[in-house]
């Protein structure tokens, strides 16, 4: 399980911003996650619930987003997401020498503080 050590260091991330700021109280967490991340939402709410503990952001709401991933095409060039196909193959030419371009983020994208 990776995603405490993940957690951690998005708490560490989010009190620094929110000290800075001169921050109460973190309201909420705006974290984004690429699709092939193999990170599970409530894992890291689940480690979040603990390692924040009497911290200021200790009630803050972890906010989701999924992005999803996208591939270049070694034949053609074309850049492309998985919409829903089942392959990896490019939707263009149909070769199947693609590489991952993204999807594979996890980061914190903004935080709601008061
Ligand atoms: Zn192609």
């Amino acid at each position: 399980m990776h995603e405490l050590a993940l957690t951690e260091n998005l708490l560490e991330i989010t009190l620094k911003h929110a000290t800075a700021a001169g921050a109460k109280k973190v309201k909420q967490l705006n974290i984004v996650i690429g699709q092939l991340s193999s990170v599970v939402d409530e894992s890291v709410q689940f480690y979040w619930d603990f390692v924040a503990k009497d911290t200021i952001a200790e009630e803050a709401e972890l906010h989701f987003e999924r992005i999803p991933a996208t591939f270049r095409c070694h034949n053609c060039r074309a850049e492309f997401s998985l919409n829903g196909q089942p392959d990896f193959l490019c939707p263009h030419c149909q070769s199947v020498q693609v590489e991952v371009i993204g999807g594979n983020e996890f980061r914190l994208d903004s935080i709601d503080i008061e």
